[in-house]
């Protein structure tokens, strides 16, 4: 081991190894440069870490690989059947709960319940909406594991020979000097909690290159660090995220559902969250869920909400009796176009969602993404050829003016203001989206994001605050969130654990992925002003933490565990306490980290 920082030069560097990076590199693999040493480092142990639904159009993925078949990607499907359902409340717990169910959506759950009557028991909770408008179908795409796909990806790309993909390698920052980025330093292993040197310390290696291409997804410390320095064009914020969580699920025999089979939904188990069940081959489901920024609870899960999820009658008519293989969260920019950074400068340039490519209109990442990488590569071919060097007026006119005139832009547009609406509630939400949806972006409802109330606010009418200070002081005496409690408070039903599908959070990060935490890492979630977290009531940090990771600390400051982490980001996101110097950070710095949930199939 050695205590002297090293060094070394490469053509391009790449930071992330999602579907962006899958498009860069499978597009220089494709036609191998043997001058050109390309180097991608992921994070995660695993090259296959991504977690996502995932369906997609795959316009760039067919461009990439035009003879694809399916079947030769595990997990793999072409997109067969695709429907939209309401979910009614079948419990009841989202209406006696205080929920943002207006009273326009009760009685169109009242109309809705008559209407469905004739059409038998497993329907009665849910109404199909006669048909998927054009902008949410996903003709001719693909049903993929994201983690099996990337593996896939990765493996050809790396066969040509032409680049090289290092997984368990975080990149801990980008070098920049005079506002130049001129490469990447990896994190710094054989350290304390702290960051400081330790047994074994090897300082992480310094990679100098003309190119560093940034794809590190919504949470990535990087595009994050590029943001801080460079800040966002004018009028660009990121405002707009999620969270989600999914599992694996093999389903019971005697599941007929054809694979490419893609239900998605509203409604349940809150009317702000989403919904997606799609069937694999083999008998395999991946089921999910979205809880949105502008979903106003202060105590918010995301797990504890899948479990209702997944209960839905619509659903468990298949889930019953499934068995979890497979669990996984993580964060979605949805900003989108409103987002977006400068997409290139001297020395690097950005893809994937770290750059604003998500469409929350059509609810799809993983092809713009993947889109973006293409662009960028072939914008690197075409400056290799002209012998030009990677300036930020020439990536300008070659990477980001093929993204201009692509359909990821026009897209972009069609979607930048479609979800505004739902800052107002779910049903002004849905009817901007359909408006911006059927003018092409031209019309949509405006609207701006909310405080977030407290939880005396939330649950105002339901529970008195010497309820909520009665089960923050057991939840927090036990050092556990304060959501379920709440929750079952408000009328929501226990889940019926039954140790195959339906099982406690702990239980699940154990059968559906182990997380990874390898030792000599400094802890990759801390905050930045401790006293805000001990003046912090809510402590939605800790509510929405997906993997446990986070729990009441003795002094008011949450506990951070690394073992638990599945770096899903909602930490980063879910602080509502904003700086006062910078009231788009939050108090929790959320750093470049190895590890992570373990889990292939997500
Ligand atoms: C539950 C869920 C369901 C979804 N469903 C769909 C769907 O059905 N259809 C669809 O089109 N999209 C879907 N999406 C969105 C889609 O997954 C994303 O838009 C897409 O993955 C973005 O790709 P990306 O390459 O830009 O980023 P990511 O997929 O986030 O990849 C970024 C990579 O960078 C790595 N990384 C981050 N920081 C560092 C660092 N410092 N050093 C090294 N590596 C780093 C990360 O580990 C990650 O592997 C879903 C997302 C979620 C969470
Ligand atoms: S990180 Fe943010 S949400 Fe969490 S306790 Fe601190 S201030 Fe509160
Ligand atoms: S601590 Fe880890 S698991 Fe918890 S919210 Fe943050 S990133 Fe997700």
């Amino acid at each position: 081991m050695s205590e002297e920082r090293q060094s070394m030069d490469v053509d391009i560097v790449c930071v992330g190894f999602g579907p962006a990076m899958g498009g860069f590199l499978s597009t220089l693999a494709r036609d191998p440069d043997p001058n050109l040493q390309v180097v991608c480092y992921e994070r995660a142990d695993d090259i296959g870490f991504g977690v996502s639904g995932a369906v997609t159009r795959a316009r760039g993925i067919r461009a990439s690989f035009p003879d694809l078949d399916p079947a030769e990607i595990p997990m793999a499907a072409a997109v067969r059947h695709e429907k939209i359902a309401y979910l009614l409340d079948p419990i009841g717990a989202s209406r006696r709960a205080p929920s943002r169910r207006s009273k326009t959506l009760r009685a169109a759950d009242k109309l809705l319940r008559l209407l469905r009557l004739p059409r038998g028991d497993a329907f009665m909770q849910a109404f199909e909406l006669p048909w998927t408008p054009p902008f949410l179908r996903k003709d001719g795409g693909l049903l993929l594991s994201i983690g099996q796909f990337m593996q896939w990806t990765g493996a050809q790309a790396m066969s040509s020979g032409a680049v090289q993909i290092w997984p368990g390698m975080p990149v801990s920052e980008a070098l920049v000097e005079d506002g130049r980025v001129v490469g990447v330093r990896l994190l710094d292993q054989g350290t304390d909690r702290e960051g400081h040197p330790d047994a074994g310390y090897m300082p992480g290696m310094d990679l100098h290159a003309a190119l560093t291409v940034v794809g590190d997804g919504p949470v990535g410390a990087v595009g994050r660090q590029l943001d801080a320095l460079f800040g966002l064009p004018g009028g660009h914020h990121q405002h707009e995220w999620a969270v989600g969580a999914k599992m694996v699920v093999d389903l019971r025999e005697g599941v007929d559902l054809e694979p490419g089979t893609v239900f998605h939904t509203f409604g349940y188990p809150e009317p702000e969250i989403f919904g997606f069940f799609y069937v694999h081959p083999g008998r395999v489901a991946s089921v999910g869920i979205f809880v949105p920024s502008w979903f106003h609870n202060p105590a918010r899960t995301s797990y504890r909400y899948l479990q209702h999820y997944m209960l839905h009658p619509y659903l468990w008519r298949y889930l019953e009796g499934g068995k979890l293989r497979s669990w996984g969260a993580k964060s979605l920019q949805e900003a989108g176009k409103r987002g977006e950074p400068s997409l290139a400068g001297d020395g690097y340039a950005r893809i994937g969602e770290c750059s604003g490519s998500t469409n929350v209109l059509t609810g799809s990442g993983v092809d713009e993404a993947w889109t973006t990488g293409i662009q960028l590569a072939e914008a690197v071919k075409e400056l290799r050829a002209a012998g030009k060097p990677f300036t930020k007026a020439n990536l300008e006119e070659t990477y980001v003016a093929r993204r201009r005139a692509s359909w990821v832009e026009a897209e972009g547009r069609v979607a930048e203001k479609a979800r505004d609406g739902f800052h107002h509630g779910v049903v002004t939400g849905l009817l901007g989206m359909a408006l911006a949806g059927a003018t092409k972006g031209r019309f949509s409802i405006a609207g701006e994001p909310q405080l977030l109330p407290n939880l005396e606010e939330y649950y105002r009418g339901k529970l008195t605050p010497a309820d909520i200070d009665e089960v923050r002081h057991q939840c927090y005496g036990r050092g556990v969130a304060m959501h379920d409690a709440l929750m079952d408070r408000c009328g929501w039903p226990a889940v019926p654990h039954d140790g195959q599908l339906l099982m406690s959070q702990q239980d699940a990060l154990l059968l559906g992925g182990k997380v990874q935490a390898p030792a000599g890492y400094a802890d990759h979630v801390t905050f930045l002003y401790p006293d805000f977290c001990e003046r912090c009531a809510t402590k939605l940090c800790i509510e929405m933490c997906s993997g446990q990771a986070l729990t009441p600390g003795p002094n008011g400051v949450p506990l951070f565990d690394r073992e638990k982490c599945v770096f899903c980001g909602a930490c980063l996101w879910n602080c509502r306490q904003p700086l006062d110097d910078d009231p788009v950070r939050t108090n929790v710095a959320f750093r470049a980290g190895a590890g992570g949930l373990h889990s292939t199939e997500n």
